[in-house]
């Protein structure tokens, strides 16, 4: 089994199906929670609000100012 993959959204609702293969699931809506991510409780996905990326501000997840 692969790891989850980590992906970076521009929002803070996003829908997740899996993508193809054996991680795929029916669509659902997820809502990034406060401290800029959300992880799909059916794949496994970490969904992170770009934002709260430490790559692009340097800031570690605790610190994002939601
Ligand atoms: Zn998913």
């Amino acid at each position: 089994m692969q790891p989850p993959e980590t992906m970076t959204v521009s929002t803070t609702s996003v829908a997740c199906d899996g993508g193809e293969g054996p991680l795929g699931h029916p669509r659902v809506y997820l809502t990034l929670a406060r401290n800029g991510r959300i992880d799909c409780p059916y794949c496994g996905r970490r969904y992170v609000w770009q934002a709260a990326a430490p790559a692009r501000t340097g800031w570690t997840l605790d610190q994002v100012p939601v």
